[in-house]
């Protein structure tokens, strides 16, 4: 999908930190951090599974023969006392409670730093694994009823959608990004991906998730699976529409994906609107094709009733002339779908440059005004970081955006059917 990232060195160990949605990954880095919280020390030596690896847990439990459903009994203690160790949860029956103690913990990860943006907006985590490798989850707090949505006032209030990492570092390889330049490096369990909501729900509460971090979400399907499984079920409670996962095109999950997540929201990042072009700037689009991807996506439409948030990041000279709008906007057309413009913030190992505010403007008009296809910028929507694919500004300070905060559409409004 669209994710960026950034490696840095950092006490003599490897330092991966991604976003893979260019919005939220400008969010972080366009504000001046006001400040650097180291959290939680790492208090385990020993390797042992998260205790959100519910699929474990459930069949260590069955294979001492308790019910599985004390999974349920574990999470909603912990949840409310995320400083216990699991096996201390009253009415664990006592044949599990030396089973878990030797193999899980409540927590395998933790917050390293926690950054916030001068205006209160942004929370980045730095959150190391067990395994030494870092990396980034966003809170992004949005007040949906600020500024005006088709002309009226908009409807609700303060709300925080949280931008989860499911991959460190990323095989895509797309151009544009930086993550794509380190390789994969690991997959993050279920559990690691569910101890990211956990870590942010600590912070403040959260409405929605995006997969939109480091990563290809749909190339660590299972865990991907899993934890959004677990993020709407009895113990995190957050509705499918509520969650979106983004992806570069794996064709085969995308079909799946119905089956599999049903009510959740499909993001795609497209970046080009013709095989040609794409391949250069998104190289695995030559194993999935624009044609075959144009079908699963549109496929996802119909099976899910659901619209496809379409991700194109604006490189100046690459994708953003008009003759390429008007190739987008006859892909596009008559499909259930957002088109997400995302201006490119450039970043030192690639030569793309930005597409001015005015092309992009031009260019949203052509998609909106010729071919009626919903489309929205990200100047326009502020800081907005629903959508984007991948992008790291690393070691450099852009401009701050033109617009506020408080006009922010966030990936709610932007799910909204
Ligand atoms: S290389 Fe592509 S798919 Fe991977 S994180 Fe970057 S933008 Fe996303």
């Amino acid at each position: 999908m669209f994710s960026c990232g950034k490696r840095r060195e950092q006490r003599g160990e490897d330092l991966y930190t991604s976003v893979h949605a260019m919005a939220i990954r400008s969010t972080v880095v366009d504000m001046e951090p006001t400040k650097h919280v180291p959290l939680q020390r790492p208090q385990q030596q020993q390797r042992k599974h998260s205790v959100f690896d519910g699929e474990i847990l459930k069949s260590e439990l069955k294979s001492i023969g308790v019910k599985p459903l004390h999974v349920l009994t574990i999470w909603t203690y912990v949840l409310r006392h995320v400083d216990t160790e699991a096996h201390d949860v009253p009415g664990l029956p006592h044949a599990a409670v030396e089973m878990v103690k030797e193999k899980f913990s409540t927590l395998t990860s933790h917050v390293l730093t926690q950054q916030t943006s001068a205006d209160g907006s942004t929370t980045k985590l730095l959150i190391r694994l067990q395994s030494g490798q870092s990396v980034e989850a966003v809170i992004m707090r949005h007040d949906a009823g600020a500024g005006k949505y088709a002309g009226g006032p908009r409807q609700g209030g303060p709300r925080a959608t949280l931008c989860v990492s499911s991959q460190v570092g990323c095989q895509m390889g797309c151009t544009f990004c930086a993550t794509g330049t380190m390789g994969l490096k690991g997959n993050l369990s279920a559990g690691e991906i569910l101890e990211q909501l956990v870590h942010a729900s600590r912070i403040t509460p959260i409405r929605n998730i995006v997969f939109m971090g480091m990563g290809e979400p749909l190339n660590n399907y299972k865990s991907v699976v899993e934890a959004a499984s677990a993020m709407t079920g009895r113990c995190f409670s957050l509705s499918p529409t509520h969650i979106t996962i983004s992806t570069v095109g794996v064709v085969p999950r995308i079909l799946s994906l119905p089956n599999d997540l049903p009510g959740v929201n499909l993001a795609i990042s497209l970046h080009a609107p013709t095989q040609e072009l794409r391949s250069q700037i998104v190289p695995t689009s030559r194993a999935y094709p624009l044609h075959k991807l144009m079908a699963a996506s549109i496929f996802y439409q119909k099976t899910s009733g659901r619209s496809v948030l379409v991700e194109y990041v604006m490189l100046a000279g690459i994708n953003d002339s008009e003759e390429v709008a008007k190739e987008l906007g006859e892909l596009l057309k008559d499909q259930k779908v957002v088109v997400n413009l995302i201006p490119y913030n450039p970043i030192t190992t690639s030569t793309f440059k930005p597409t001015s505010q005015e092309d992009c403007t031009h260019f949203q008009r052509i998609l909106r005004e010729n071919y009626g296809l919903r489309t929205t910028i990200r100047q326009e929507m502020g800081q907005d970081i629903n959508s984007a694919c991948g992008q790291l500004v690393v070691g450099q300070t852009p401009e701050p955006p033109a617009s506020s905060l408080l006009h922010v559409v966030d990936i709610e409004e932007l799910c909204k059917e």
